[in-house]
């Protein structure tokens, strides 16, 4: 079957509902997912019973309502469609009500004090804008419809909701920017986002001889292997057969979820890999998103193989992130970020600009949050992809189109594309792009969007996109405010745009940001530097970004002061099971292992000079002591760490905890790792209790 017989299959589609959904019902059901706005109930009985309908025949037996806590993952709680028996019968049914809305008993999930147990209740509730889709599971054959979920008193306990509000605000203030323009035929502005996906695969065999990627999804342990990345060999190399299979078979699942997946290489670590779907509208994009990385986990198990999403699977090679492709377009298909042929002359895009360069500069510590995680923390501000700091990276063009206005007021010129002739007779002459490229900037200009780098690989794409739109949206409403009913527009707005370059020039960088005299230099312009994910919790929760998502309608101060809590909490559980798969790993495989190799060594003395008085144990004595000197210190650590773990958690203060699990917590947690790692070098392969890097990255 070719792509086009599969693509969309399980997708209850646009498509679908037009073929099976009576003239009318369609039609509101469009109208209300165009402009917003409910349907009725018995519109959606109709939608609802054809939605079943067309499940069973593709052989659902149950319904969820999908949604996504702030586990940063997806959740779901199967329902069949059968209804009580009646003389000996069932029947499959989906009620309108049954669609629309859903009470799961779902009180575990973290909610940061805003349902205390007497309050537990939350709903799920249908969002219409992402379409329904079958999923094939060991489970079994399921329908899942996107919701959003929120509790009694409608305060949002999800990802979800404050990015549907997020995309709202932007629309509506973006809209203002449009008209200033002269557009009155624009209705809304959509954000669109393309998220790329990297990630890991590894042999499952020797996957389930690892506790710390089995409890943690990363290695606690390990020396590096004779050979990393440093010959850029893996890097868009020949795809392996196997992982060449699991990639054909990942994107056959994807395209039956009508998940565009299109590119996929190798990336610059051995065993790491990328895909890129084609871009979409935010909130879709986000639902596929989720679903993207659950398949490329699902899709693993049957080729043998594990799919690692974490952040930093590997220490010493690079770590996966996700690249978040935003952009804005009217629904008359204008792209806001697009500069034209001459972006110096093109007043529009360039008030865009502006905007989203106070946007970036006033919430940079804001953005850095929406990007924080717990296994980001192992990248970001680790000399790799990408710094801790946040800056535009705008490209040469762009820059010196700025540079004029900042300097003039005006940019009167252009730098121009040049031809790039490669010399060779048969290559045709090729034209060049008037601005590089630069991989090391964390919100770089591509052509006609922004790429947000600093997202990790593992997380969900929700809370950037939101925070973007929502940061992006309020300095839009400024400059509406300040320019509507403007006597002379465009000298007006000229100098608009001027004063904000001017203002805010400082978050412009186009050099290195991996040196240390970006490090030094961003200190000097002011830009914060937060560089651990305890660090950047309190941004969400300042003055400016509670008047910012307040404004807007984004969240209240309870539901911003509730993720700072989920976020602290997330951090200092995770951590802590870091630490006690350590404690565990330390204390029944590796130092057995060490304890066995000197109990070798130990007895190899002993008969050799039993054997030999005058033979030279000194190679096996020097190890000796090197070992026992080695266990000396892993033990040690061991107990500082059990000692360490107790105290912390006995604290009584979240973000005290989360603060010292960082401070104090993660150093022990290195020495630890520091005296095992040594042993690996020294000890006996075969008596090596795990597989080590070299197994697990280059035996694919
Ligand atoms: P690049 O080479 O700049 O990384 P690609 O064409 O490979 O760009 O696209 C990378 C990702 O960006 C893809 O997911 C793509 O669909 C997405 N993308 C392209 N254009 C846009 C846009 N206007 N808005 C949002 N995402 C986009
Ligand atoms: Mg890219």
């Amino acid at each position: 079957m070719g792509i086009t017989d599969i693509f969309g299959a399980n997708v209850f589609s646009e498509s679908v509902m037009r073929e099976r959904l009576p003239k009318k019902v369609f039609a509101e059901v469009q109208d209300a997912i165009e402009n917003g706005g409910r349907i009725s109930m018995e519109t959606a009985d109709v939608v609802a019973a054809a939605m079943k309908d067309w499940a069973v025949e593709k052989g659902a037996t149950h319904y969820t309502h999908w949604f996504q806590p702030l586990t940063g993952i997806t959740a779901e709680k199967h329902d069949s469609f059968i209804t009580a028996p009646q003389d000996g019968k069932t029947i499959l049914q989906l009620s309108g009500k049954q669609l629309i809305m859903g009470e799961p008993d779902a009180s575990s999930f973290p909610s940061g004090g805003l349902r205390s147990t007497h309050y537990a209740r939350g709903y799920t509730a249908w969002d219409m804008t992402s379409p329904a889709f079958v999923k094939e599971q060991s489970a079994g054959i399921i329908l899942c419809i996107p919701t959003v979920f929120v509790s009694y008193t409608g305060e949002a306990l999800d990802q979800k909701t404050p990015l549907l509000k997020s995309m709202a605000a932007i629309s509506e203030q973006a809209l203002r920017i449009v008209r200033l323009f002269g557009d009155d035929k624009a209705r809304k502005v959509v954000s669109y986002i393309g998220p790329e996906q990297e990630y890991f695969l590894v042999d499952r065999e020797k996957y389930l001889k690892r506790r710390d990627l089995i409890y943690t999804g990363r290695t606690l342990f390990g020396s590096p292997a004779p050979k990393g990345q440093e010959l850029d060999d893996q890097y868009y190399g020949v795809i392996r057969e196997r992982v060449g299979e699991y990639m054909h078979d990942l994107n056959c699942e994807l395209w039956k979820l009508g998940i565009p997946a299109t590119t996929q290489h190798n990336e610059v670590a051995p065993g790491q890999h990328e895909m890129a779907p084609i871009y979409t509208v935010a909130n879709i994009a986000v639902d596929q998103n989720q679903l993207t990385m659950e398949t490329m986990k699902r899709v693993a198990t049957r080729h043998g193989l594990v799919c690692l999403l974490h952040e930093k699977p590997y220490a010493g090679v690079n770590g996966s992130g996700k690249h978040n492709n935003w952009s804005l377009g009217t629904d008359t298909g204008e792209n806001l970020l697009e500069p034209g042929d001459n972006p110096n002359e093109n007043l529009k895009f360039l008030l865009v600009l502006a905007c989203i360069m106070q946007a970036v500069d006033r919430h940079a510590d804001l953005l850095r949050e929406s990007a924080a995680c717990v296994g980001n923390d192992q990248r970001l501000g680790a000399q790799e992809a990408p710094p801790a700091i946040v800056s535009i990276f705008l490209g040469s063009l762009l820059e010196d189109v700025v540079d004029q206005i900042v300097q003039h007021g005006v940019a009167t010129s252009h730098l121009q594309g040049s031809k790039l002739n490669t010399g060779v007779p048969s290559v045709p002459v090729l034209n060049k792009d008037a601005t590089d490229r630069n991989r090391t900037s964390p919100f770089a200009f591509t052509g006609n969007k922004f790429e947000f780098r600093m997202v990790g690989s593992s997380d969900s794409v929700a809370s950037p996109t939101t925070t973007l739109n929502a940061v992006v949206a309020e300095a839009f409403c400024e400059a509406a405010d300040a320019l509507e009913g403007a006597a002379d527009f465009e000298e007006e707005c000229r100098h608009y745009i001027a004063k904000l370059m001017k203002q805010h020039h400082r978050i412009i960088f186009n050099g290195n940001g991996y040196s240390d005299e970006w490090i030094a230099e961003a200190e000097r312009r002011g830009l914060p530097n937060l560089r651990c994910m305890v660090d950047t919790v309190p941004a969400l929760t300042t003055d400016s970004a509670v008047a910012l998502f307040e404004k807007f309608n984004i969240f209240s101060r309870a539901e911003l002061e509730s993720r700072a809590e989920v976020m602290y909490e997330m951090y200092l559980k995770t951590v802590n099971i870091e630490a006690q798969t350590m404690i565990h790993m330390a204390g029944k495989h590796y130092i057995p292992a060490a304890i066995a190799y000197s109990t070798a060594l130990a007895q190899s003395i002993s008969s050799v000079r039993a054997a030999c008085p005058e033979a030279d144990t000194s190679v096996q004595s020097g190890l000796l002591a090197e070992v026992s000197r080695l266990l000396a210190g892993a033990q040690s650590a061991k107990s500082e760490l059990i000692a360490a773990t107790a105290r912390v958690n006995a604290l009584d203060d979240v973000p005290a905890m989360a603060h010292a699990f960082h401070d104090e917590i993660v150093p022990i947690m290195a020495r630890l790792r520091c005296a095992v790692d040594s042993l690996e070098l020294i000890v006996d392969k075969d008596m090596w209790p795990v597989p080590t890097y070299g197994d697990l990255m280059f035996e694919v």
